[in-house]
């Protein structure tokens, strides 16, 4: 993330209107949980519209979120999620002819990492607002706070604050194969993309360790009883609110007995047969490992360079 957050300054009201009227400004636009960007060259761009040259989309943001400083430049995203779809196209028209609005789950891979950490961020942000318009306790209308890094109910002095939901995810390998070779376990979702194989994930549940969420996650899943998960690394997955817990582990269990609610079909591969998978996004193969900037491809990946 290359943004300086300023988390302090922006609780203050007169900074941030100072903010938004330099002419250092830039503006990011959101509408539908899309990005603006520039595909003139077939690669994505980020769209950062001048201060100067974005009136009418802030005059027509539902919201507009002060998401950090870069270098000199305030950056905020602007949302238009109140408008059609129609109306949306024609004011970009002007503003920013040669753009669209695309979903970042598409092009992730295709941005810089820090550009596509902006485009979600502020994707992130606006999906939290657009979720968060009612106070749960009182039900009344909530507005925004700090820049719009919070929501707060008036009638009933609720603050309310962006929320993630954490889940794990989680490669599990085979312990002591019959016939030496080792193996590990993906699964196919029915909600992933046809083809598309990945290591198995939930969302962790209420009182609920990271560790106990894996063991519960491949038991209910896979039917496996796996032993010492140990983490990884994370990420963020803003599709729509989401912090993946990566982690590994292993099973003495061999027979993989799915709930069929959850997975479509799951098995044991080796790192040989990993390697002929096809990309997700590539020529048509009949199996896909996951997009290359997901924590389960990175999972995978390790793995397999463990086992060349
Ligand atoms: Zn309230």
């Amino acid at each position: 993330m290359p943004l300086e957050r300023h988390a302090d300054l922006r609780q203050q009201s007169e900074w941030l209107n100072a903010q938004l009227a330099s002419d250092d400004a830039l503006v990011v636009v959101i509408w539908s949980q899309m990005n603006l960007v520039r595909l003139t060259s077939g690669i994505p761009e980020p769209v950062y519209l001048r201060i100067s040259d974005a009136a009418l989309i802030l005059g027509n943001a539902t919201e507009v979120i002060y998401l950090g400083h870069d270098g000199q430049a305030p950056v905020f995203a602007a949302d238009l999620a109140q408008l059609p779809e129609r109306r949306v196209l024609k004011i970009l028209g002007h503003a920013a002819p040669e753009c669209e609005m695309v979903n970042l789950r598409r092009i992730g891979t295709l941005l810089e990492p820090g550009q596509a950490s902006i485009l979600a961020l502020a994707r992130a942000m606006a999906y939290w607002h657009q979720n968060h318009k009612f106070c749960s306790q009182c039900g009344r209308k909530t507005h925004s706070k700090r820049g719009g890094h919070m929501r707060f109910c008036e009638a009933c002095s609720s603050e309310i604050f962006p929320r993630i939901d954490p889940a794990v995810i989680m490669l599990v390998e085979q312990n002591n194969p019959i016939d030496g070779i080792p193996r590990c376990l993906l699964g196919r979702h029915d909600k992933l993309p046809k083809r598309m194989y990945s290591t198995l994930a939930g969302f962790v549940d209420p009182v609920e360790n990271l560790e106990q969420a894996v063991i519960r996650e491949v038991y209910e899943e896979a039917g496996l009883r796996v032993i010492n998960p140990t983490y990884v690394a994370s990420q963020p997955w803003p599709f729509p609110a989401s912090m993946m817990f990566g982690f590994r582990a292993s099973t003495d269990d061999r027979e993989i007995v799915i709930d069929n609610n959850e997975l479509e079909h799951a098995a044991w591969f080796s790192a040989d047969e990993m390697r002929s998978f096809g990309e997700f996004d590539g020529p048509n193969t009949e199996i896909a490992l996951p997009p290359k900037d997901s924590i389960a491809r990175g999972l995978i990946d390790t793995w397999l360079a463990e086992n060349a």
